[in-house]
């Protein structure tokens, strides 16, 4: 625990969608909350806002993909807020294409982004969790990690991500420190707004497609996810570790 018995998290790709709505319920939590994106600005609303309730957090602008960016944010996290032992691995980009159509950089800038980010993210806290003897480690997949038309880059990529996160629940788990992931299905984010623009369909009539298809009848909101994450990243769900937890307003296997 820091001094002040605060936990710190760092939430990547937390200037918007999911991430932001995983800062915000982490800062309702009590925890410190580190917003991390491509561009520290960007983050600058979402920690007002966190501010506004009451809550403390900082704006971190860095490229989960590059080692040395990544180094110095750790770095800053550590200075500013103190050791970071929530880790959410949520930053994340779609370069969607059939395989014969997809190029070489559309492949490696997703692969970079998730599983680079993914690893160079969390080899940078887990020194941090390692020491203090506690740790979270929650990881963004998805349910296109089963396969999804147009995605084999972002399908391989998070189907990687599960792989990812069982192996950390191994090597970690007796420093105290546990892995999951979060499968989400549809929700509402730039990233499926641009799906649609993608697919030449109004984003309305994306979202009625995928409320059809769910068994829940609606489409899911970064609030969805954020309740997950807080379970996984909460002080008692130090026994729950290498799960892959599908919040997809339906059954998935
Ligand atoms: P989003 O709205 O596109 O937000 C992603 C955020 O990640 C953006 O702020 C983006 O910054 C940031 N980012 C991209 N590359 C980065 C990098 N190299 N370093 C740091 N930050 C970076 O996406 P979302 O829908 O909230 O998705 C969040 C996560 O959930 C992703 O991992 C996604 O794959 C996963 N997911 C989403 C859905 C869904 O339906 N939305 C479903 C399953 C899984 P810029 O704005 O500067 O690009």
């Amino acid at each position: 625990m820091t001094t002040d018995q605060q936990r710190v998290a760092v939430v990547t790709g937390a200037a918007r969608g999911i991430g932001a709505g995983v800062a915000r319920r982490l800062a309702a939590d009590g925890m410190a909350v580190a917003v991390l994106d491509l561009d520290e600005s960007a983050c600058a609303p979402v920690v007002e806002e966190i501010a506004a309730a009451g809550g403390r957090a900082l704006a971190v602008g860095a490229d989960v993909s590059d080692e040395e960016q990544v180094a110095a944010a750790v770095e800053r996290i550590v200075d500013e807020l103190g050791p970071p032992t929530v880790l959410v691995n949520n930053a994340g980009i779609i370069r969607d294409n059939l395989i014969f159509r997809m190029s070489v950089a559309d492949w490696d800038s997703v692969m970079a982004v998730h599983l680079r980010g993914a690893f160079l993210m969390t080899r940078a806290c887990q020194a941090h969790m390692t020491a203090e003897r506690h740790g979270r480690i929650v990881n963004l997949s998805s349910t296109s990690a089963q396969g999804n038309r147009g995605q084999v880059n972002y399908s391989a990529a998070k189907a990687g991500m599960q792989g990812f996160t069982k192996t950390l629940a191994i090597e970690l788990g007796k420093f105290g420190v546990t892995a999951n992931a979060i499968a989400p299905g549809f929700i509402e984010t730039e990233m499926t707004a641009e799906t649609a623009e993608r697919i030449g369909i109004s984003f309305e009539d994306l979202k009625a497609q995928a409320s059809a298809a769910a068994a829940v009848a609606r489409t899911g909101v970064p609030a969805d996810i954020a309740h997950a994450a807080s379970f996984f990243a909460s002080e008692g769900a130090g026994f729950t570790t290498g799960q892959v937890l599908y919040v997809a307003g339906g059954p998935c296997d």
